[in-house]
This record gives structure tokens, C-alpha cells and sequence, in this order.
């Protein structure tokens, strides 16, 4: 096989990654039926006579959605893409992707479906600042919580006992790296499950299930749908049993998408490994840029040979797509909000992935162990010259105007 980012499929033929998004999920061609079939806007479903007891296909609103099973079928298929050929009688049952209104439904839906009363759980003390809430309301509900920093396995010496661990790599904003196949392995001989939160890496770039985690779950609202347009978020689960449990979560708790929102999502899928292979070698090439430039420090990039976080991260991320984030500091305060306010192709705003590079002071916000002109830049899909041209313009504006 020449190209790494092909798939051999059942045929024999080789398919790579942007042959699996533009296709992910599709039903089966039908004479006179669109490709992906729009929006199934309904709260119920017509159910003659007696329910079925085991629920049927389409019940209900809140428990399942046509839309939502083709957008489920998709991301299976890219976080976890089926062995070729027919499968084996005694095959493992296939990974179920469970769909949900934010990126944030699906953290809780993980963390509260799989942690009950006196486990443990391990978290990372960095990562995603939704964490430190989600944190304190475990703690409230009498589950254990330990944490530990993303970077260097930190979390390795704490699993002892422990029910679930999650991870978040590359982590959100500081873009530190763990070795996920190390991690599980230690976690799986403590009895513990794995999630990952794969948002910044998307299934194109990683794929934590074959790194041996039992949960891969993302915020579909940053580059998995890159539009900067919806909300979603989703749950691939290793088998039908933890699938399940996530799915009776989200029944209960009602933290469903909506069909507009899930049709745009899957609509989004067909780009995006265009999106995430300009994204990522525009962000290198940013990286590179800031490295030269004597008033910027801290540059980090998992795609960067000299960053501590690339090594682990060559090793278990795909194809060279090591996420649309760049972090870097600016001296202080006040030179990082010039530099945001002389880019003219970058809006100041938060989120990343979309197709529109962001930029903003993460400090601002008070929930990340950060400096207050540490930057998350967000690249978008401009043309990389572009980009690059307007960041250093706006870097030599801010730097003059330090010397004014
Ligand atoms: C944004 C984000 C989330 C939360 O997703 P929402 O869609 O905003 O609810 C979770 N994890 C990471 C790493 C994120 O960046």
C-alpha cells in the first residue's frame, strides 16, 4: 500500500481518508432520493396500535431521529472504520456513535453515565476549563476525583482503583500530549474504562479507539463540522453495552440535537479532510513563523519537531494533521489585545476549527492556568500566505506600538 491514509475495503480496492469523509454514513443509493437526505423534522413518529417493547426504529423525538442515525453511522465509520472483507462470525460487535446536542452534553454524558456513588475517577487538571465544573459536581455526587497534568503521562500513577479515566489529547489550550496507547493499557489492568476527548485531533486525525480507549468523544462544533455555525457534540462508544448506557443518559436527560443542526453537521463531514489538511499545514507554517519572532515565547504545536509534545504525538496522530491550534504568549496584556486588533483575516473571538481563523486572549476568561498574553490561534482555511502575511503584519503593528 503506498499511501498510509489509504483503507483497503471489502472489494480490495484502497480508499483514503477523503473517499471515507465524502461518502461517511450515506444510506444506500435509492432511484429519485437525494445523496443524504434532508432534515426529518418530527417530534413523533406514527405508532399504531400496541408500543413495541423493544422501542422501534422511530419511536419519539427524544430517542431517536433518522438524521441522527445517518450522522451516527458516519462518525463510527471515521473514528472507527471497519476491518476489511466480511466480518468474522466471532468478530467483536461494531463501535455505536451516540449524537448530542454540545460537545459538553457528550463529556457528561460519559462521565455521569459510567461514575456512580464511591468510584474514582481520573481527570486531567488541564484540558478543556468545562472540566473544573464538571470536576466539582462529581465530587458533589460523592465519586472520587484525582487529577493530573496531560503532559509527561502524568495520570499514569493515579489509576489505581479507578473506574474511569479520562483524557483530553492533544489538550485544550496548552496543546500537551499523551501517549493514549500507554495510558489505556495501564488503565484496562485496573479494571478502569478510557475515554479521550478527540476534538482537537478529529477522527482524521486520530483514532483513540484503535489506541485502545473505550470512549472516543468530541464537541462537534469545532473542526469536525469547522463552519462555526452549530452546536453538537457526539460519543463513540466501543461496544452496544456502554453505547447503550450513554444513549439512556441522553434519553433521560434530553440533551438532544436538533435535526437542522445534525443534517449541517453531516453536510460538513464531506470536507473535512480538506479542512483539516490546509488547517494543518497552515498551522505548522504559523508555528514556524512565530519561532522567528523575538517577542513571542511559549510557541506550541504537536506538528513542531522541536515541541515536547511531538514525539508522542507522530506516533498516535494520522497523517500529519496535528489540529488547527497554535498557543504562543505575547509580553503582556496589552501588546496581545494590539496584536488581535491588527489582524484583519482573523476575527477575536473563541471556539477553533472553523474555516475562519480565530484568535483570542485566553486569560479572559479566568478558567485556564495561563499567562495573560497567551494566545489560542485557531487556523482557519485562507490561503497560508495570506494568513501568515496578516499575522506578521499585525505582530510588527504591535510590537511599534510598544515602542510608542
Ligand atoms: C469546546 C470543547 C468542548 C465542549 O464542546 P461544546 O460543543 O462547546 O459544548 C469539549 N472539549 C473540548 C476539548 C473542547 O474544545
Amino acid at each position: 500500500m503506498g499511501d498510509p491514509s489509504e483503507e483497503i475495503t471489502a472489494r480490495g480496492e484502497a480508499r483514503g481518508d477523503g473517499t471515507r469523509a465524502v461518502r461517511a454514513g450515506l444510506p444506500e443509493p435509492a432511484a429519485y432520493e437525494p445523496t443524504l437526505p434532508g432534515p426529518v423534522f418530527a417530534a413523533h413518529f406514527h405508532l399504531p396500535g400496541d408500543a413495541d417493547p423493544l422501542g422501534g426504529p422511530y419511536t419519539y423525538g427524544r430517542d431517536t431521529n433518522p438524521t441522527w442515525t445517518l450522522l451516527e453511522r458516519a462518525l463510527t465509520e471515521l473514528e472507527c472504520p471497519a476491518e476489511p472483507g466480511p466480518a468474522a462470525p466471532d468478530s467483536p460487535p461494531r463501535p455505536e456513535t451516540v449524537v448530542f446536542a454540545s460537545g459538553a452534553a457528550a463529556m457528561s454524558a460519559v462521565l455521569f453515565s459510567q461514575l456512580r456513588q464511591g468510584d474514582t475517577g481520573v481527570l486531567p487538571s488541564d484540558g478543556y476549563h468545562l472540566l473544573h465544573a464538571l470536576r466539582d459536581r462529581l465530587t458533589g455526587y460523592g465519586i472520587t476525583v484525582r487529577t493530573a497534568p496531560t503532559g509527561g503521562d502524568a495520570q499514569l500513577p493515579f489509576l489505581d482503583g479507578a473506574r474511569l479515566l479520562w483524557l483530553e489529547t492533544p489538550s485544550n489550550p496548552n496543546l500537551d500530549v499523551c501517549d493514549v496507547r500507554r495510558l489505556a493499557a495501564a488503565a484496562h489492568e485496573q479494571g478502569a474504562l478510557v475515554a479521550v476527548d478527540n476534538t482537537l485531533a478529529t477522527p482524521l486525525g486520530q483514532r483513540p479507539l484503535a489506541l485502545g480507549a473505550d470512549f472516543s468523544l468530541a464537541s462537534g462544533t469545532k473542526a469536525v463540522t469547522g463552519h462555526g455555525d452549530l452546536l453538537l457534540g457526539y460519543v463513540t462508544c466501543r461496544t452496544p453495552e456502554l453505547a447503550a448506557d450513554v444513549r439512556a443518559w441522553r434519553k433521560s436527560v434530553g440533551a438532544v440535537p436538533g435535526p437542522m443542526e445534525t443534517w449541517l453537521a453531516h453536510r460538513s463531514l464531506a470536507t473535512l479532510q480538506l479542512r483539516v489538511d490546509r488547517q494543518a499545514v497552515t498551522a505548522l507554517a504559523l508555528a514556524r513563523l512565530l519561532l522567528d519572532r523575538p517577542d513571542v515565547t511559549g510557541v506550541r504545536h504537536p506538528g513542531l519537531p522541536q515541541d515536547p509534545a511531538h514525539e508522542v504525538a507522530k506516533r498516535q496522530m494520522r497523517h500529519g494533521r496535528y489540529g488547527c491550534v497554535v498557543s504562543f504568549v505575547l509580553p503582556d496584556r496589552a501588546h496581545a489585545q494590539r496584536f488581535l486588533g491588527a489582524l484583519r483575516l482573523v476575527s477575536d473571538a473563541t471556539s477553533f476549527g472553523g474555516v475562519r481563523s480565530t484568535a483570542e486572549r485566553r486569560e479572559r476568561w479566568g478558567g485556564d492556568d495561563v499567562p495573560e498574553g497567551f494566545i489560542r490561534f485557531s487556523v482557519g482555511v485562507e490561503d497560508t500566505a495570506d494568513l501568515l502575511a496578516d499575522v506578521r503584519q499585525a505582530l510588527d503593528a504591535a510590537a511599534d506600538g510598544a515602542a510608542t
